[in-house]
């Protein structure tokens, strides 16, 4: 077995969450439209930087979803996304800001860090390139909202970006943000991670594993405005004990989710 940050972040949140998640093996029924693009964006990135047609590329990923039975938000729709998606393709390749050397070996890199008790600890770098010359580690997001920007700073208390810089050894991160809006925008967000942050970074990770396999999964509920986990949880019908929201909601499947590998892609 082994750990991802996906799954951290999930116990970190809510530890009740987790042990639903991944013991019991509650998920969510319908994977979410933005999740799924999500994916398929990043797969026509790929094909961007092998020099192919990534346009096509997100058009046959994205294409086998048409008629997925997805909930789209408001005034969104299958054809919308795509279209959105392609001015954004598009937009990064004017801007042509980023570059990754040899795309076999500097895209999805796997990055393993044994843990204490014999697990390994397991992440997928998006990319491990050159923003404006510079070399950053990089993910990809895909959104509808842009990311905040202020307090100068911010950027570097990301968690994800901590936990990737941790394993990577890489200081200097980036954020590429694809925003799904009226006007598509993307972001190219920079920030630097300290030795310290990145010590604290294990340190918490070896407590959670710790906390994990003692088998600590009390509730961290938090229903106030505005910490509202409780109110987004996929659980939060087994927590209520209604059998009317887990059906709506909710599927059992023994093991673990598929999903432990994938970067938090979604908004
Ligand atoms: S509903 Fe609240 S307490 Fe229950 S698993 Fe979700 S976050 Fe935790």
């Amino acid at each position: 077995m082994a750990y991802s940050y996906t799954q951290i972040s999930q116990y970190l949140r809510c530890p009740r969450s987790y042990r639903l998640r991944y013991l019991d093996g509650w998920s969510e029924k319908d994977a979410r439209a933005a999740l799924v693009f999500g994916r398929c964006f990043e797969k026509a990135l790929g094909e961007y930087f092998a020099q192919r047609d990534c346009t096509a590329a997100l058009q046959k990923e994205w294409g086998v979803f048409r008629d997925a039975p997805f909930k789209y938000r408001k005034e969104e729709s299958w054809d919308r996304v795509l279209h959105q998606g392609i001015r954004l393709l598009e937009q990064f390749a004017r801007d042509a800001r980023v570059e990754v050397p040899c795309p076999t070996e500097n895209l999805q890199v796997k990055i393993t860090h044994a843990l204490p008790g014999g697990r390994d600890f397991v992440a997928y770098v998006d990319a491990i390139g050159e923003l404006d010359g510079q070399r950053f580690l990089i993910d990809w997001k895909t959104t509808t909202t842009r990311y905040p920007v202020e307090p100068a700073g911010l950027l570097s208390l990301d968690p994800q970006l901590i936990c990737y810089s941790w394993i990577s050894g890489i200081r200097d991160v980036a954020l590429v943000v694809f925003v799904r809006k009226h006007n598509p925008e993307i972001q190219y967000l920079k920030a630097s991670i300290s030795e310290t942050q990145c010590q604290e970074f294990e340190g918490l990770l070896e407590t959670t594993v710790g906390q994990i396999e003692s088998g600590q999964f009390s509730k961290h509920s938090g229903i106030r405005f505005p910490m509202n986990g409780c109110t987004t949880c996929s659980h939060l019908g087994l927590c209520l004990a209604n059998p009317e929201m887990v059906d709506a909601k909710l599927t059992r499947r023994p093991g673990a989710s598929d999903l432990d590998w994938l970067d938090q892609l979604e908004e």
